[in-house]
């Protein structure tokens, strides 16, 4: 049974620059709980409004908050109980653990009805850049052992199964929707993700971002045959004219203003899903006569998706053996800055990021 703590970093929610080093005491191992070695911790954007203290919750009765929901560890002890995983097995883990509401009682706490559910990392529940967690088995999703250099990458993954999963479900309303077209805005890691995600589906996607290519990012997603433009070089109207009827945006660029401006290029029938929770709170003029008309005139949806349920984890641990069959490596080209983690961590890369950073991550030893 662990009773011992284990090193980890943590911010002070709301207090911006307060990532710091601590030690948290690990719970003793009911029957079902897992404990779990951490390899490798991905940070994303989330994380980093979290530090910048723009949101993220401490557990009840704590000031702190452990960061961390992107991971990858293996399994060191398992409770009595434990018949899903066996010790040495890699895994990761799911962020959000449901409140009692009656979605969440009906296996979705992705689609939580009272929002009282808590995030790992994020809203009320210690994250795991930690060398060490307790995870209950019910929350651990069991990984290849040849996906253990790209599973960091399973969490934001299932954000984008997720987006795509739900506007498929949404499309059976049509008697016919093929998938052909899809725009992805944004090319951070869900707007990588979500690129190699239609390209694996077969659909023709064109990515765009702001920054004209070549990027990291831009040579990732054209190795995938997607086509990348850029939002500096060309308007979205001139880009989407050249697609053709748009079946899928998804939308990650992170900005709201870019988000109702794709809005504008969404197809006859088509859905846009939105990914972004975006912060900024400066009002933004909208064409709403030619939005509405569009919507309305057009039979499009746009839909809202967050987190991921446990069918998007099963379905990204697939995914993603099926990218490396695909495009062997490419996927963990995606990882461009490697930190490790110990007392002399430079915090300023997890702080800020840097130019044609993809995703960083902590490595544990
Ligand atoms: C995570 C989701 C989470 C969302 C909002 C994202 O970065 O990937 O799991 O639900 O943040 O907290």
């Amino acid at each position: 049974m662990p009773q011992e703590t284990v090193a980890a970093l943590a911010v002070t929610p709301g207090v911006e620059g307060s990532l710091h080093h601590t030690t948290v005491a690990l719970p003793p191992l009911g029957p079902t709980d897992v404990l779990v070695q951490t390899i490798r911790v991905g940070v994303c954007g989330t994380d980093r409004e979290i530090i910048r203290g723009d949101i993220g919750e401490a557990p009840a009765n704590a000031d702190d908050l452990v960061l961390g929901h992107e991971v990858v560890g293996h399994v060191a002890a398992i409770g009595a109980e434990v018949t899903t995983l066996s010790p040495g097995q890699i895994v990761t883990a799911t962020v959000r653990r449901p409140d009692d509401c009656p979605t969440c009682l009906a296996g979705e706490p992705d689609m939580c009805l009272w929002q009282g559910f808590t995030e790992r990392g994020i809203f009320r529940a210690p994250g795991f850049l930690a060398a060490q967690f307790v995870e209950d088995q019910r929350w651990l999703i069991p990984v290849p052992d040849p996906l253990v250099a790209t599973a960091v990458l399973i969490e934001p993954l299932t954000v984008v199964e997720k987006a795509v999963r739900q506007a498929e479900l949404i499309q059976q309303r049509l008697a016919y929707w093929q998938l052909e077209r899809a725009l992805v805005v944004g090319a951070g890691p869900i707007g990588i993700l979500g690129t190699l995600l239609l390209r694996a589906k077969g659909v023709d996607v064109t990515t765009v971002a702001r920054t004209p290519g070549p990027t990291p990012a831009s040579r990732l997603i054209e190795a995938s045959g997607a086509h990348y433009r850029s939002l500096k070089e060309e308007a979205l109207p001139e880009i989407a004219a050249e697609i053709g009827n748009i079946d899928l945006i998804i939308e990650s660029s992170g900005s709201a203003e870019i988000a109702f401006e794709a809005l504008r290029v969404l197809g006859t029938n088509g859905v846009e899903v939105l990914l972004s929770i975006t912060g900024d709170d400066r009002p933004i003029p909208l064409p709403a006569d030619e939005l509405n008309t569009g919507i309305v005139g057009g039979n499009k949806v746009v839909v809202g998706s967050v987190n991921a349920g446990a069918i998007d984890f099963v379905n990204a641990v697939d995914r993603l053996a099926r990218f490396e069959e695909l495009w062997p490596g490419l996927t963990e080209q995606m990882i461009t800055n490697r930190l490790t983690f110990g007392p002399d961590i430079d915090l300023r890369q997890i702080i800020e990021k840097s130019p044609g950073e993809i995703k960083t991550t902590i490595e544990f030893a």
